[in-house]
């Protein structure tokens, strides 16, 4: 519910015109589409979105909502399932003006401001044959990404987008601007890999990069009635697999349009859609297994330029549509969890609703649990299970079925979830997503967040 809080003119008034970018207030040219964010299903009326240019706008954004006692969100991509980049009633400091990219070619790193998505990185870096590991679709935002792990095609080679985080810029509660990284405020570097929005607004990241251009990947699909020897053979070959492939498994409606085949449009089926990095001359051998396994219904893995592969799915899911998650890490797929799968994958409820397997081993086994704040680093595979669709009336079946899903399969998890694939569930939730690094969490939000302040997220609340 929101409950209309009354600004003071003069004080708006001042915070506008100490700023370069716009302040958005309900009722302005633009304010409508500024506080849209990805998932439809979220509808929220903020009092003021200030779309920041620089970090000076940010500096003042933090000071106003702090001074003022707003709520406060902070929007990278705007792509979080809860909706957590957007709030009623408070202020948004809105990053998604601010996309500069600086490549730095000699070093391979690359400096990324907090507005950018994955596609504004790609684009940038695929120009010096470079990239970072990211995730699977390119509209998501970096922030929200890096800041809670980020698990994408080139996990298994190069680890989580965390491990590959060298600094961050970024603006604390009380309106300092620090630099973390593993030689400065090394604790808040640690909380930042995983902790969330928890600890102050990014204003840029700066990633290690890795010569990737052309890839071999796509997805391969088959028909439902193999996804119980596909599953099978999947869990064990990715896990031991060598750590230039990567594969992920989906079970999906296949959409009515080209380039599918018409025979098969609307049909449930399963997929896995990989990306090797290895040498080029090297992929038939290292697909020989997946060709043993027996051929797919349809086949579009071949060479492909590493922002096609990420951009793949991107006009599937535009922004706008209906979206309810939930998640969980997996050490093993026993035999009943497989079971159970096919029992749920037969009931999708809509044609972009779907349950992804990411397998997270290889170079993101590396790390240790405590090493990072994201602590999953024993599980092989993270489960998301979402409900999707462009009609709201069709959410209470779509909830129902991810939900059913997902208390199915939940005994047979680790136990916990990766926090940037679940809605709001509350305080269990976060605590079961880092298990033993919740405490750590705890005592850092205290030193950089005594009271709170940025609460919009999968929130660690300060030890006291
Ligand atoms: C279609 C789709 C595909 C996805 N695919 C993947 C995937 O392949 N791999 C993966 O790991 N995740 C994936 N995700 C999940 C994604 O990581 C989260 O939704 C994430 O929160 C999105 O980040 P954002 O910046 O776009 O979101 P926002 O909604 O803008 O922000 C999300 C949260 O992060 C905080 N935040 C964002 N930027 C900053 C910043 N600069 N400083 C401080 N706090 C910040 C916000 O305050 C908020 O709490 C996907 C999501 C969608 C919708």
């Amino acid at each position: 519910m929101t409950t209309e809080i009354k600004l003071d003119d003069a004080k708006v008034q001042e915070f506008r015109s100490s700023l370069r970018g716009e302040l958005l207030g309900k009722g302005d040219a633009g304010y409508e589409a500024a506080r849209k964010v990805y998932n439809g299903m979220i509808d929220r009326r903020p009092a003021l979105i200030a779309r920041c240019v620089d970090v000076a706008d940010v500096i003042s954004s933090i000071h106003f909502a702090r001074t003022q006692k707003l709520m406060l969100a902070v929007r990278g991509g705007g792509h979080n399932g809860p909706g957590l980049g957007v709030v009623d009633d408070g202020l948004v400091i809105d990053l998604s003006r601010m996309k500069g990219i600086r490549v730095d070619p000699a070093a391979r790193t690359a400096r990324v401001e907090g507005g950018c998505t994955w596609g504004d990185v790609d684009h940038a870096t695929h120009a010096f044959g470079l990239a970072t590991p990211s995730g699977f679709i390119s509209t998501t935002g970096v922030g929200g990404l890096t800041l809670g792990g980020g698990i994408g095609y080139l996990a298994r080679a190069h680890g989580l987008t965390i491990d590959n985080l060298l600094s961050v810029d970024m603006v604390l509660a009380d309106g300092r601007f620090v630099k973390a990284s593993a030689s400065e405020n090394e604790d808040l570097f640690w909380a930042v890999r995983g902790g969330g929005g928890n600890f102050g607004a990014v204003t840029s990241f700066e990633f290690r990069l890795h010569p990737i251009s052309t890839v071999f990947g796509g997805p391969m699909i088959w028909p439902l009635e193999r996804a119980a020897d596909l599953m099978k053979f999947w869990r064990e070959f990715i896990v031991a697999a060598p750590e230039d492939l990567n594969g992920w498994f989906a079970f999906i409606t296949v959409p009515p349009g080209p380039p599918f085949p018409e025979k098969f449009h609307l049909q449930k089926m399963c997929a896995l859609v990989w990306c090797y990095t290895g040498p080029m001359e090297k992929a038939a051998e290292r697909f020989k297994p997946v060709r043993a396994f027996g051929p797919p219904a349809i086949d579009f893995v071949g060479p492909i330029p590493f922002p096609v592969l990420q951009s793949m799915f991107d006009a599937l899911y535009p922004p706008g549509l209906q979206w309810y998650w939930k998640a969980d890490f997996f050490r093993e797929l026993n035999d009943r969890a497989v079971d159970l799968h096919l029992k749920y994958a037969a009931q999708l409820p809509t044609m972009h609703s779907t349950m992804h397997l990411y397998p997270i081993s290889g170079a993101a086994h590396r790390p240790g649990a405590a090493d990072t704040a994201f602590s999953f680093r024993d599980a092989n595979f993270a489960e998301v299970i979402v409900g999707v669709d462009p009609d709201p009336a069709n959410n209470d079946r779509m909830i129902d079925w991810a939900r059913d899903y997902w208390r199915a399969l939940h005994p047979h998890s680790a136990g916990g979830a990766y926090l940037n694939m679940v809605m709001d569930e509350g305080e269990d939730t976060v605590k079961a997503g880092y298990r033993d690094n919740y405490a750590r969490l705890a005592q850092i939000k205290a030193k950089y967040d005594p009271t709170n302040l940025f609460r919009m997220n999968q929130n660690i609340k300060p030890a006291s």
